[in-house]
């Protein structure tokens, strides 16, 4: 059999110092942990051939498809507000790309494949458990309608990798509409590399936002179009309530997908402040930072651009500025848009502000489940669902949320929809089920020290509909108990 992937590598058909040539390094004993056959099926794989050993030998890095040009991609990146003129690939290899059934192409990736040139000290590998992680989190955000790159496969390695203690090794095989990060631009722009710039800008405009070639200015155009797909992605997270915990502007992908699912984490109780990262010290990534982290990384995206944005430069910095300077308006407008998606307004009035303000207040003094307290306020406006009744045994509405839900019911009358479709249009934005913290590290714990996947895989197939309680999944709903709530995430690299 020949490969079974239908490879078409553009990336690598990209000037030599885009990437390097890196072959995956073969694992000596790999097992098949999970295979995404709904994601298979998006990218045209046969997903009985990934089961095979010969699938199992490809996502293990353990051989290379035919058609597949394995290479590590360069990049740089501000880590923490950092400057870090080079990153790039260090455990990760791009096998190539795909175009899948929907006719969009896709890059396949092994992540924790081995050492590349751009490993440093690193030892290329990844534990399972940052595996288990991401394929968890990144589909179940997937589900949630979230912009993202998701996961093909889990494979075990048979090896272990040595961190703070010794732990199972494990590789991810992941899909993005493509890799490419800020931090990519931000690589050739410090290198003064116009020649390469202006190559990857026609790239990614090819890629991923050819209406910007028929612009005026086609730069200025990617360059809003890219700020864009950042802004509804963050509002997103912030609607959710998910904390990325690691914005560094390697970790922002131009195609407006979430990546990096190493200390993410979604917050329980609502609390603005809520950081998870180990790392995050001073609290640069916590969740209402998020935006505004968006906006600063944008401006280093920006930066990038000036030497292609005009041939004066005193005018490209000022298109630039122009641009970012909208960033704020344009993230409000969408957020607010998004709040009242999930409170069943029609529009944003200028006299909700204090309405919405004071449900935050109100959340936050009583410390209220970000997620439960949303989806309790969608039983209120159709009461007597029995679906959501089955919740009420986990939230219970204070005193205090009780008359701010009388004052909202009364705005919420002044909109033109029937009951029925207020409810059904807050079920549709205000999940039941989210990758709560708890049960993410449990699965992962089970896994790693009992080689128990029991729990990984049943909670991939509830976070499948997040919106839907069952019997089966209700208990999965259930906030953290005092003592289990998991407060902390780990890198994992
Ligand atoms: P991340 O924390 O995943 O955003 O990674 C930041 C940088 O560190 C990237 O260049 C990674 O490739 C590199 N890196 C992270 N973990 C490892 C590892 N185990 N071995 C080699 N490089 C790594
Ligand atoms: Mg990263």
């Amino acid at each position: 059999m020949t490969s079974a992937i239908a490879f078409d590598n553009s990336y690598a058909r990209l000037p030599e110092e885009f990437y390097s040539l890196q072959a995956p390094t073969p694992v000596s004993d790999p097992q098949l942990i999970r295979v995404n056959d709904a994601l298979a099926e998006v990218l045209g794989i046969d997903n009985q051939w990934l089961r095979s050993a010969q699938g199992l030998d490809i996502l293990a890095g353990n051989r290379v498809p035919s058609g597949s040009q394995p290479i590590a991609t360069a990049y740089a990146g501000h880590q923490f507000g950092g400057w870090n003129p080079q990153l790039g690939d260090g455990r990760a290899v791009l096998l190539g790309e795909v175009i899948g059934r929907n006719n969009q192409r896709y890059d396949l990736q092994l992540k924790g494949s081995g050492r590349t040139q751009w490993s440093r000290g690193g030892d290329g590998r990844s534990p399972l458990g940052p595996v288990l992680r991401e394929y968890l989190i990144s589909e179940a955000m997937h589900a949630m309608g979230v912009p993202t790159t998701r996961s093909l496969a889990a494979v075990s390695t048979g090896e272990t990798v040595i961190r703070e203690e010794i732990l199972p090794g494990a590789i991810l095989c992941r899909v993005a509409h493509s890799h490419i990060r800020i931090g990519t631009f931000q690589y050739f722009a410090a290198r003064r590399d116009i020649e390469a710039l202006g190559t990857l800008v026609q790239y990614v405009i090819d890629r991923h936002y050819s209406s910007a070639s028929a612009s005026a200015n086609p730069v200025l155009s990617l360059l809003e179009q890219v700020i864009e797909a950042q802004l509804r992605l963050v509002s997103q997270w912030q609607l959710l309530g998910f904390i990325h915990g690691v914005m560094n502007t390697d970790n922002m992908l131009l195609s407006g997908e979430t990546v990096d699912y190493g200390p993410c984490a979604f917050m329980d109780a609502y609390d603005p402040a809520t950081v998870f990262s180990s790392i995050d010290h001073a609290g640069r990534y916590q969740y209402q930072n998020q935006p505004g982290i968006a906006h600063w990384n944008l401006a280093q995206f920006a930066q990038c651009l000036i030497p292609l944005l005009a041939e004066d430069q005193e005018q490209a910095v000022a298109l630039a500025q122009d641009a970012i300077d909208q960033i704020p308006g344009k993230y409000n407008k969408r957020y607010q848009q998004g709040l009242c998606d999930k409170l069943a307004l029609a529009e944003h009035r200028n006299d909700d502000t204090p309405l919405i303000d004071d449900l935050f207040n109100i959340m936050a003094t009583q410390k209220l489940d970000f997620t439960l307290c949303f989806r309790y306020l969608s039983s209120q406006v159709e009461p007597d669902r029995p679906a959501d009744k089955s919740l009420a045994a986990y939230f219970t509405a204070p005193q205090a949320l009780q008359a701010w839900v009388q004052r909202w019911l009364d705005r919420v009358a002044l909109e033109p929809e029937h009951a029925r479709q207020r409810y059904a249009r807050m079920r549709a934005v205000n999940p039941a089920l989210i990758p709560r913290n708890h049960q993410v590290e449990l699965a992962i714990e089970q896994a790693t020290m009992h080689q128990d996947f029991s729990l990984f895989h049943r909670l991939v197939d509830a976070w499948e509909t997040p919106y839907e309680i069952t019997e089966g999944n209700l208990d999965l709903a259930a906030p953290p108990a005092p003592g289990e709530e998991v407060k902390q995430t780990f890198c994992g690299t």
